[in-house]
């Protein structure tokens, strides 16, 4: 199966055709069910080990858990978490080392044992100024240093409003693809900014619709093979009410997780894909 969906998407591409089957056949291609959990700036040591503590056991072995961990708890949530869970940086800079005060690098996560890194993230974004270009160069260098990487992508509410959620997705997509020619260790992160902590979640279409045309346009746009391998979160108020629903659509790969990742309810998150 995997190979036919594979060609199907290189013959529809070859022929320029946005070839919606060819896409959705992609989906049964086996692209593994991710779950990241972005603490964000949350977090004591004393916090942390109840959060590890509940995702000990009833984790589901189809679903890759990686957690978005605070630069300054990333050693000891290396040495403190189980081995199915893998620990991702919030950030890092597009330089080995040097004057950044404040920042580091990817290689000081590799020396860590750290291989994740989250870039882009929308309060990255707005609160801290990154542009598409420099979020774009960050995820560059961060793979190749080894990194894996969240790239978060997603429009506003004024955007979204606008009727400029794709122009929005595809530019931000647009401005990695620049930088980068594989995709094979990204995962994406689309992520409405107004979903993002506000407890207004995507619905499951809405959220499919996005993740389905950006599949499309990185058909188009970058190659058949991305399109149909890429892994395509979905962030924004998922709980454990929600995340079964919205795991059930075609196109949604996993997703990204803020307030409900350090709760307990963050281990349905995991087993959402059913
Ligand atoms: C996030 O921070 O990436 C996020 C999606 O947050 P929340 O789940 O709280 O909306």
């Amino acid at each position: 199966m995997k190979s036919v969906c594979r060609a199907n998407a290189y013959v529809s591409e070859a022929h320029g055709i946005k070839n919606q089957e060819a896409l959705q056949c992609s989906n049964t291609m086996g692209r593994k069910f991710v779950v990241g959990g972005n603490w964000k700036m949350n977090g004591t040591k004393a916090q942390i080990n109840e959060i590890l503590g509940n995702l000990k056991s009833g984790l589901n072995a189809d679903t890759e858990v990686i957690v978005g961990v605070p630069a300054i708890y990333l050693d000891y949530v290396k040495s403190q978490a189980p081995a199915n869970i893998e620990v991702a940086a919030q950030n890092c800079y597009k330089a080995d080392k040097g004057a950044f005060t404040g920042e580091i690098s990817p290689l000081m996560l590799k020396d860590i044992g750290v291989n994740w890194v989250i870039l882009g993230h929308s309060e990255r974004r707005q609160i801290f100024g990154e542009s598409d270009d420099l979020v774009a160069e960050k995820v560059a260098f961060a793979l190749s240093n080894g990194l894996k990487v969240i790239a978060c992508i997603g429009e506003t509410l004024e955007e979204r409003e606008g009727g400029k959620t794709n122009e929005v997705v595809f530019r931000q997509t647009q401005a990695i693809a620049n930088k980068i020619k594989d995709w094979t260790n990204v995962v994406i992160a689309y992520e409405p900014v107004w979903a993002i902590g506000t407890g207004k979640t995507a619905t499951p279409e809405q959220a499919q619709e996005v993740h389905k045309d950006l599949r499309q346009w990185m058909s188009t746009n970058v190659s058949g093979d991305v399109a149909s391998s890429v892994r395509i979160q979905y962030g924004g108020s998922v709980t454990g009410a929600n995340c079964k629903q919205l795991a059930s659509q075609p196109d949604i790969d996993g997703f990204l997780v803020g307030g409900a990742s350090l709760k307990p309810e963050f281990v349905d998150i995991v087993n959402a894909k059913q």
